[in-house]
């Protein structure tokens, strides 16, 4: 399932145009500052065409491996062709999951809605949160950001990669954004207290899981030290899949 979603998301991304972002600096200055993401909904390079093929692509993808059931994929399938009622539930999500603008959010989702609409737009919405964060990264400075937060989407990490310094950067689990973060913080609730983080690695050393035993969630990373190429986000997450297992035999969720 995991390869049918990365072909569906690669088709696509290579059509949506690098937007060409340039906040004003005290505005990103003041959004850093409130521990706001930097990319707004009107930044998105949406062809809304572009978006509801990826919907529905997304949509058969999951159902046929069995993640969502027909009458889900079916209310999908309608909203995909409806004209007025995607754009607004598009819209109020990304307003209400990235926390770009200040409070209040509107509500994630109307009544109704299917439960899996968080991963359906999650992954329908990723080809173009990528691009805006290639287009933004390289750019803006970041470095003073400490949250465990994506600081161009405001999804949370959901990946990391041990920088061949030693330095880890955690990965949006939205836009894959890279930022810097401290190498034993839990991003989930910034317990930075190393004795409550339980950390263990694959025997070859590449991978690593870094558990958490507050919030009792976990975090695998990449060891790019030494590696002979960088973190694949794609490959790597499947790769890991029995670091996943692992850490929830030792009780840890994801
Ligand atoms: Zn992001
Ligand atoms: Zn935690």
């Amino acid at each position: 399932m995991q390869i049918a979603l990365v072909e569906v998301q690669r088709r696509i991304q290579g059509r949506v145009p690098l937007p060409r972002l340039q906040p004003d600096a005290d505005w990103l200055a003041a959004q850093q500052q409130a521990g706001r993401p930097a990319v707004r909904f009107g930044d998105i390079p949406l062809d809304w065409s572009d978006f509801r093929l990826t919907l529905r692509q997304t949509a058969d993808v999951l159902h046929r491996f069995h993640h969502i059931d027909r009458p889900e994929h079916d209310q999908v399938q309608m909203l995909a062709r409806e004209g007025n009622a995607l754009e607004p539930l598009v819209t109020n999500w990304y307003l209400a999951t990235s926390g770009v603008e200040p409070p209040p959010a509107p509500p994630k989702f109307p009544p109704g809605a299917p439960e899996s609409f968080d991963m359906l737009l999650l992954l329908s919405m990723r080809p173009f949160l990528v691009r805006c964060a290639e287009a933004l990264m390289p750019r803006a400075d970041f470095v003073r950001w400490q949250h465990g937060h994506c600081p161009a989407c405001g999804w949370e990490a959901d990946f990391a990669v041990v920088a061949p310094t030693g330095q880890r950067r955690l990965i949006c689990g939205r836009c894959v954004a890279q930022w810097n973060y401290g190498s034993h913080t839990c991003p989930y609730c910034a317990n930075d207290d190393s004795r409550l983080i339980t950390s263990f690695q694959t025997r070859d050393g590449r991978y690593r899981v870094y558990g958490c035993d507050i919030c009792k969630r976990y975090l695998k990373a990449y060891d790019s030290r030494g590696a002979s190429r960088p973190v694949m986000v794609s490959v790597d997450s499947i790769a890991t899949l029995p670091l996943d297992a692992a850490a929830q035999q030792r009780g840890y969720a994801g």
